[in-house]
């Protein structure tokens, strides 16, 4: 490797080992507040309203939403996410790198005549683009999985509990629901971290580096922070390919024809391809939440935690014929969509008035 390849590599290194937790914690709001103030401007010059720091603060946090049940659960659930995700964290990293080393003992034995490689920099391009498609589709599946498997229902509903939408409702998860997606796609960064160690010289560190890499900026470029706020900021044509924030906030309208549409994480393509995406109208307005009675149950912390554990286990039940099944608030949306027609449903209406 020359001099000149070898610095560009080197730098390479630097730049990915950017995206620390602070960075992007420091980037999910100034994009928020930046959205913000666009939007503020642009509103309120139209309008001709007097501006001033004190209204822009309560246009970008509106109080009346901010003390409601729903926000203080995201609050409390995203401080303790704080402390839960560094452990689920640590056991979808322990997963990949057993499973990465398997992968590459396997193949080195059944391919021995393959040399590793010193990968360059388009090696670590290609790296992080493969591991970027193979999480985001994972993350496709595990949400399609959740929405579609009544037991796994119980635990996402947590999220879709949420009548209010702000940054923090990205943490508002069961850690279940949390160690789920992180096995599934440890799985799939585990085998294909294999593979490139069967042909390249790269550690299992490095490799999760371009992996935590292509997620940050992938999470800055679809402005992720933004697909739990106010803000109905979409891409356009783009739409087709990258989730906007204004697709993501669709998929928790209570409205009937929105239910299990724009399943994906950053790229909207598996949508499209599948059949779940659903372009929503320009400035469209939404209310969200789950479209059920039982949205109010999740306005507590604790019952956000033994809830969906006691709902599942009631499924299970019923299931092996113990409990009678009834259709009920305790069914995933999915099974009542057959059953509840569109008057039964909350009338739509906009919480951004
Ligand atoms: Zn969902
Ligand atoms: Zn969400």
């Amino acid at each position: 490797m020359n001099s000149a390849y070898a610095s560009s590599l080197s730098a390479l290194w630097k730049a990915l080992s950017l995206a620390s937790r602070e960075r992007m914690l420091f980037a999910t709001w100034g994009t928020f507040l930046v959205a913000g103030a666009i939007s503020y401007w642009v509103e309120f010059a139209v309008q001709k309203h007097p501006r001033s720091i004190r209204s822009f603060l309560n246009y970008c946090f509106p109080w009346r939403d901010w003390k409601s049940a729903s926000a203080r659960v995201d609050v409390v659930l995203y401080f303790i996410g704080k402390g839960t995700d560094r452990l689920i964290g640590g056991i979808g990293l322990v997963l990949v790198g057993v499973l990465s080393v398997y992968v590459s003992r396997y193949l080195d034995a059944a391919f021995s005549s393959t040399a590793r490689t010193n990968g360059g920099v388009l090696d670590v391009l290609i790296l992080g683009c493969l591991f970027f498609l193979a999480v985001d589709f994972a993350n496709y599946t595990t949400h399609l999985m959740e929405h579609k498997i009544p037991l796994l229902w119980e635990f996402h509903k947590v999220h879709h509990s949420a009548s209010f939408l702000s940054p923090l409702t990205t943490a508002r998860f069961h850690p279940l629901e949390k160690m789920i997606d992180s096995v599934f796609s440890s799985l799939f960064v585990g085998l294909i971290a294999g593979v490139a160690k069967h042909f390249y010289n790269f550690s299992v560190a490095e490799l999760l580096g371009i992996v935590a890499a292509g997620n940050a900026i992938a999470t800055l470029a679809v402005l992720d922070s933004l697909r739990h706020s106010q803000f109905p900021v979409s891409f356009g044509l783009f739409d087709r390919v990258i989730l906007s924030p204004h697709m993501h906030q669709l998929h928790h309208s209570v409205k009937l024809e929105h239910w299990d549409k724009n399943m994906g994480n950053k790229l909207s393509i598996w949508d499209w391809c599948f059949r779940t995406g659903f372009k929503p109208d320009k400035g469209e307005a939404l209310r969200y939440g789950t479209g059920q009675s039982e949205d109010t149950d999740y306005e507590s912390v604790l019952n956000c935690y033994i809830l969906p554990i006691v709902k599942s286990y009631r499924l299970c039940k019923q299931s092996l014929g113990t409990e009678s099944a009834e259709v009920d608030d305790t069914q995933p949306i999915q099974s009542v969509q057959s059953t509840q027609s569109l008057s039964q449903l909350p009338q739509t209406e906009s919480f951004m008035d």
